[in-house]
Order: C-alpha cells, then sequence, then structure tokens
C-alpha cells in the first residue's frame, strides 16, 4: 500500500523511537518529583524543551509541551484573548482567516460565544493567500490577536508568515501560527510568529504530543489549572516520552528540510502535470508555486471524491478527501468554500500528502488517479 496521506497522519521515526524507549521503560520518574529518579527525568525533558527551542529560534522557557496541535491553538487563542480580557476589562478582538484548521476556527467561536470577543474572519484570494494589506485593513484598535495558519492542511498554501508579522510587530499585536504543516517543510526560525502551534504526528514524533511556543512577553491565561507544570502554563505532568521523541524528530526534519522539500517539489510537479493532462475535470486547488512541497489536492467535478478514494485504496494507494478531521461528514470543505469553490465541485476533492522519505516515480500513481476517476465516472 502507498500511503499518501502525510498530512493527516506519519510513521515514528525510528530514531525518535529510540531516544523515547527509555522513558517508557526504567526512566518512568515524575519529572516534578524532588528525588533522583525523577531529576533524571526532569533533566531529559529540559534537554528536550531546549532542543525544540534551538530549532525554532526561542527560548526553552518559550517552549510549553501540549497534548497535540488542537490545544496548543487552543492555548494560544483562548490564553491569549482571555488574558487580554482579564487585563483590560472588555473583550477584544481577533483576527484570523476562513481556511483555519477547525481547532483554530472553533477556539474563535468558542471566544465570541462565551467572552463577547469579536472575531473577524479574513477573506484570502482564489489561491487560499492571506495579503498583508486585508490583515491591515482587518485591523482595529481593540484587536488582541492575530492567528494564521503558515501552510493549509487541505490546499498546502503556504503563507508569507514574515511580509504578515511585519502588519502586526509595530503595532504590538500578538501573532500566532499554526505550523503544523509548515514543519519540516518550510523554515520555522525567523517568521516573526510571538506564538507557534506544532504537532509530534506531522514530523516523525508520536500522536498525542505537540509544542506552543510562545514568547514570554505575550501573557497567556492558561486552560489546565493544577499542579503549575510548564511554568504554569499547562498544569499536568508532561509526556517525558513524547517530548524527547518530538525533539529528535523536529530536529531530524530540520535537518533533512531543504533537501527533502526540493526533492518533493520535483516529484510533486510531475505528479500535477501528469494528473492534469491524464484527466480534465482535474483542477489543482491552492497556490500553484507558493504550496507545500508535499501537497496536492485536486477537485474532480462531477465525480465524488468519496468514491474515487475507494477506487484509489483498491489500487493501492490512499489518500484522503482533505481534512482527516472533516472526514465522514458529508459536509463540503470549509476551506474550499471560502476559496469560492462550489460546494458540489467542493465535495470531490481529494489530497495527495506525500512523506519527507517519498522518492518513488510518482507517474504510476497519476495513472492510478486517472484510472480511479475513469471507474467512477463510467458507473
Ligand atoms: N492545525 C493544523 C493545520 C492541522 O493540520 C492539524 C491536524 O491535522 C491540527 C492543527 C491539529 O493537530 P493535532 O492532531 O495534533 O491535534
Amino acid at each position: 500500500m502507498l500511503y499518501l496521506d502525510h498530512a493527516a497522519s506519519g510513521p515514528v521515526r525510528a530514531e525518535a523511537r529510540e531516544a523515547m524507549s527509555p522513558f517508557l521503560g526504567d526512566r518512568f520518574g515524575n519529572p516534578s518529583s524532588h528525588h533522583t529518579i525523577g531529576e533524571d527525568v526532569a533533566q531529559a525533558l529540559e534537554d528536550a524543551r531546549r532542543r525544540v527551542a534551538g530549532v525554532l529560534g526561542m527560548r526553552p522557557g518559550d517552549v510549553i509541551f501540549t497534548s497535540g496541535a488542537t490545544e496548543a491553538n487552543n492555548l494560544a487563542i483562548k490564553g491569549i484573548a482571555v488574558a487580554a480580557l482579564l487585563r483590560r476589562g472588555r473583550p477584544g478582538h481577533v483576527v484570523t482567516t476562513a481556511i483555519e484548521h477547525e481547532s483554530v476556527l472553533s477556539s474563535a467561536e468558542y471566544l465570541q460565544r462565551v467572552h463577547g470577543v469579536a472575531v473577524t474572519h479574513v477573506a484570502v484570494d482564489g489561491d487560499g493567500l492571506l495579503s498583508p494589506t486585508a490583515l491591515t485593513d482587518a485591523l482595529r484598535d481593540d484587536t488582541v490577536l492575530v492567528s494564521v495558519g503558515y501552510a493549509n492542511n487541505e490546499i498546502g498554501t503556504v503563507q508569507d508568515a514574515a511580509a504578515l508579522t511585519a502588519v502586526t510587530a509595530p503595532r504590538r499585536i500578538p501573532f500566532h501560527l499554526d505550523a503544523v504543516q509548515a514543519a519540516g517543510w518550510l523554515p520555522l526560525a525567523g517568521t516573526g510568529a510571538d506564538a507557534l502551534s506544532l504537532a509530534g504526528h506531522k514530523i516523525g514524533a508520536p500522536q498525542g504530543i505537540g509544542v506552543l511556543a510562545i514568547r514570554g512577553r505575550v501573557p497567556l491565561e492558561p486552560l489546565l489549572h493544577g499542579g503549575g507544570q510548564e511554568r504554569d502554563r499547562r498544569s499536568g505532568t508532561q509526556n517525558v516520552a513524547g517530548a524527547v521523541g518530538f525533539a529528535v524528530a523536529l530536529e531530524l526534519a530540520e535537518r533533512e528540510r531543504t533537501d527533502a522539500a526540493a526533492r518533493a517539489t520535483a516529484l510533486r510537479d510531475v505528479f500535477v502535470r501528469r494528473v492534469c493532462e491524464l484527466v480534465p475535470e482535474a483542477s489543482l486547488t491552492g497556490h500553484p508555486t507558493r504550496r507545500l512541497p508535499g501537497t496536492a489536492s485536486f477537485t474532480f467535478a462531477g465525480v465524488s471524491g468519496e468514491a474515487i478514494l475507494l477506487e484509489l485504496e483498491r489500487r493501492g494507494v490512499v489518500s484522503s478527501s482533505g481534512s482527516a478531521c472533516a472526514a465522514g461528514s458529508d459536509e463540503p470543505s470549509h476551506v474550499l468554500v471560502a476559496l469560492g469553490v462550489a460546494p458540489e465541485v467542493a465535495q470531490t476533492s481529494v489530497r495527495f500528502s506525500f512523506g519527507h522519505h517519498f522518492s518513488g516515480d510518482p507517474a504510476p500513481i497519476a495513472d492510478a488517479v486517472a484510472a480511479s476517476v475513469a471507474a467512477v465516472r463510467s458507473r
């Protein structure tokens, strides 16, 4: 089976598994315990934190280990907006876009519903790009947070993070970047973001570990209260094995990034060209060039995306209809609809996401796509 759904989840790398193994065995202590067994584990946790901070160009104290990126996004968005509310004595204004991951959109919706925070979803263009001008126009005097995805999980469009943070920085508005899909493909240091979310299972670490890295100057109200771990910003005994695996995987992903991105871009371009040649209905979604190296997503107007997925799997190729989080729902992708794609066309979408180590010939995969579309069409 050829697995082309790395944007949903990928395998844990051998190096991460090996590094984690002692913490699933003999090195079992609680990192908050004041005895040698606990202190040994605490040292490993702090080493993992330093290594993550090194890749991100941030300080170790900025790194908060979480259960994944859904939690990291919730903590960033609710934590920054609620801290601002408490400081100002009134709810502020949050800016995001309509193409964000559900964990971002739902956190903003929660702030609106429960705390009366105003939320603006800035429009992106037909390729999914957010322009710095559109962002500037959306800002208000009471804007307390901007949250934008670095690279979109469905269509792969990559935002110009530096140009966007250049809008918010002089106004001292905290900028949160959901960098989940960007990790391993794009530089994570030097974006200018004040806060950045990452998920372990997209970079070769396990599911259930993630990071919110947030600069110390940004006030953050915790979501989880308890023992005061993670400098009082995320209580709960840490997932030390996960944090160690995360640090190893992130360092390796960063080390391999440039080569992997160049290789994947070349293979993806061959794949996209061949699919478009062979399948008249195929339309690439997202930006033609400012896109993740490993992601190619299409609509196949008039042909059911779900039926194509099943046909592809029969031919040995596993892909997805877009976001794994929306899988099983009959709703058209909110991302494609926000780009102006008609709902019935949005329902024909199929996303192929290659892993860091893919090096095969993409032509037979494109042939399988063409055969699958033809099979569904002829029914
Ligand atoms: N943000 C983006 C862009 C994602 O693609 C995902 C997962 O697909 C998440 C956040 C949520 O990450 P997690 O699965 O770690 O909760």
